[in-house]
């Protein structure tokens, strides 16, 4: 008798160990995954420019490069919007998790150390209450303990086989409650860095949540569709469409066999009589009023003619002239000159000009 149970004892010794070994790893990824979630829900609440839609968090990067006037930025966002928005999105996620909100990131984290500690001590205790109340074995034992961890962790599969011989679920519970106090205070120097090493990361989990949408740019001033379905065109037979288009100079447009910018709003342009060359080389002459004939890049956009001019788009033509001019090898000269009054806007007026123009278009 004794024995058979110094033997179930050291079979205990080995078994709990390979139970924490099991359970450290499940834990901190459990507890990664959870702040993850945790502080990505943190930030839209708390965050203006992620607490409603990509339309607004668009305005919000508007916002941003105009006041860094970064012009290599607006660059990256006018050619590939969706590129400079998720880097907008890791930059503030960033922010929040190494400066200005690092502890109450941390809190976060704590908070899931601890509920996942108190969790695993019940599933313990629960689990060893049932087995030696019933007069279980092994084999009950981890299945009762599995099935009150399940919803929060992944233990993987346990395999009980050269286990068969423990029959003292105390010493196993006290054996697992050692190894417990070493998991805790490994959890308790975890750091926010960590986090970056699991599936789920906060900056991801916004980007999916915010930019799982339509990303087609206006074919002539690339201002980006807002429409929230993706595939919109296709699946719900719906035309690309934007509240609020750009000069075409932002996209680079200019008139045929001149270096001469065209600084016209694509708006402007579909509510004139004048017609446009689709493309560099194409010799058929389209009227924008019938843009939608000009080719497949045009077909699905809906662009309303409007006389309407953004005065943050204006802002920006007139600030990066230079730049623009030597980054399109182009000059606003000629029909391009830009009339003396759209110069006459702040950068603090354009960047007010947004929330007048994504509250009312
Ligand atoms: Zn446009
Ligand atoms: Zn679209």
């Amino acid at each position: 008798m004794s024995k058979s149970f110094c033997k179930g004892n050291s079979s205990a010794v080995v078994f709990g160990e390979m139970i924490c070994e099991k359970l450290r790893v499940s834990i901190v990824e459990a507890v990664c995954n959870k702040t993850a979630i945790d502080l990505a829900g943190e930030m839209k609440c708390s965050y203006p420019a992620f607490s409603e839609n990509r339309l607004n968090l668009e305005k919000h990067l508007l916002k941003s490069l105009a006041e860094k006037e970064d012009f290599d930025a607006f660059i990256t966002y006018i050619r590939n919007p969706k590129k400079q928005v998720e880097a907008f999105i890791k930059a503030r996620v960033n922010t929040y998790m190494s400066g200005e909100s690092k502890d109450a990131a941390l809190d976060i984290l704590r908070k899931n150390v601890d509920d996942i500690n108190k969790l695993v001590s019940q599933a313990l205790f629960d689990a060893t209450n049932q087995v030696t109340t019933q007069n279980g074995d092994i084999y009950m034992w981890v299945k009762e303990f599995s099935r009150f961890l399940k919803d929060k962790l992944t233990l993987g599969t346990i395999s009980c086989q050269n286990f068969g011989d423990i029959n003292n679920f105390d010493f196993l519970k006290e054996e697992i409650e050692k190894g417990l106090i070493s998991i805790k205070e490994e959890m308790n120097r975890l750091s926010l860095d960590k986090i970056k090493e699991f599936r789920l990361r906060p900056d991801q989990i916004l980007i999916d949540q915010l930019c799982d949408c339509c990303w087609e740019t206006c074919p002539f001033c690339r201002a980006v569709c807002t429409n929230t379905v993706k595939d919109h065109v296709i699946k719900d037979k719906i035309d690309h469409s934007c509240p609020f288009h750009r000069s075409k100079a932002v996209n680079g447009v200019h008139y045929r066999n001149t270096t001469e910018i065209s600084i016209n709003f694509c708006t402007t342009e579909v509510a004139s009589d004048r017609s446009f060359y689709p493309d560099g080389v194409s010799e058929e002459l389209f009227l924008y009023k019938d843009y939608r004939k000009a080719g497949p890049r045009f077909a699905n956009w809906s662009i309303t003619p409007d006389e309407y001019t953004s005065k943050y788009w204006i802002w920006f033509v007139c600030k990066f002239k230079k730049r623009l001019e030597e980054h399109y090898g182009l000059s606003f000269t000629g029909r391009g000159e830009i009339p003396p009054k759209w110069t006459e806007f702040t950068k603090e007026e354009a960047i007010q000009s947004l929330d007048e123009m994504y509250r009312t278009r």
